[in-house]
């Protein structure tokens, strides 16, 4: 068995113990596959920003078959058009996003600007998360350092965000705040395990996807 998943496998079993469905994809190919087949065609579905979706061709291939995603970054929305699609999402059938970062343990980390991340993954039906083997820390410590110090920094840059580590790719969190600074890590979520059976699940790729 290959080192990827040897540790995606390890990773499944953690994810378990906190109530959490893992699956292991090999590659982008089989975890769009995967994925589809865990949301029904007739459901709606929220999304969050995600590099990985994008890289997946998720959104493209849901909307493709007929499922009704609650898209916010469709082109030409207002701000409260764009506000409006991301408050549906949050109370959606399923909501799907990647994590900034998921400890060996299984501890999964999302920052959030908006906060309609976290209300999604608070709130929605379902939740299917899916990760990169790139996404995988040692333990929640270091998980919370790569969403903090490598993950936003490159988003603020991708983003033009107008924050303290948009320039040169340094968190300085105690001065990143307002006015000053257009601050990311507005709100910050750890799911520890999820009390519905079934609720949650994480799709884990044998590849490196996002950041
Ligand atoms: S706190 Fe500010 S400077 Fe630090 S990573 Fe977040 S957005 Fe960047």
């Amino acid at each position: 068995m290959g080192n990827n998943r040897l540790r995606l496998n390890e990773l499944t079993a953690q994810l378990i113990k906190r109530n959490i469905e893992g699956f292991f994809c090999p590659d982008k190919a089989s975890a769009l596959q995967k994925t589809l087949t865990l949301i029904p065609e007739k459901a709606t579905v929220g999304i969050s920003g995600s590099l990985t979706l994008i890289q997946l061709d998720l959104i493209k291939s849901l909307k493709e078959r007929g499922t009704i995603v609650y898209d916010q970054y469709l082109e030409g929305l207002s701000r409260k058009e764009s506000m409006a699609l991301r408050n549906k999402g949050a109370c959606a059938d399923y909501y799907l996003t990647s994590a900034n970062a998921i400890s060996a343990k299984g501890e999964l980390v999302f920052f959030s600007a908006w906060g309609n991340r976290v209300a999604g993954i608070a709130n929605a039906g379902k939740v299917v998360v899916i990760a990169g083997i790139n996404k995988i820390s040692v333990d929640l410590q270091s998980a919370m350092k790569r969403a903090r110090e490598y993950v936003t920094p490159l988003n603020c840059k991708r983003l033009g965000y107008a924050s303290a580590c948009a320039q040169d790719g340094i968190c300085r969190n105690d001065i990143c705040l307002f006015p000053e600074h257009k601050r990311m890590c507005c709100q910050l979520l750890i799911v520890e395990a999820e009390i519905t059976p079934g609720r949650m699940k994480v799709v884990l790729v044998g590849e490196e996807l996002g950041y």
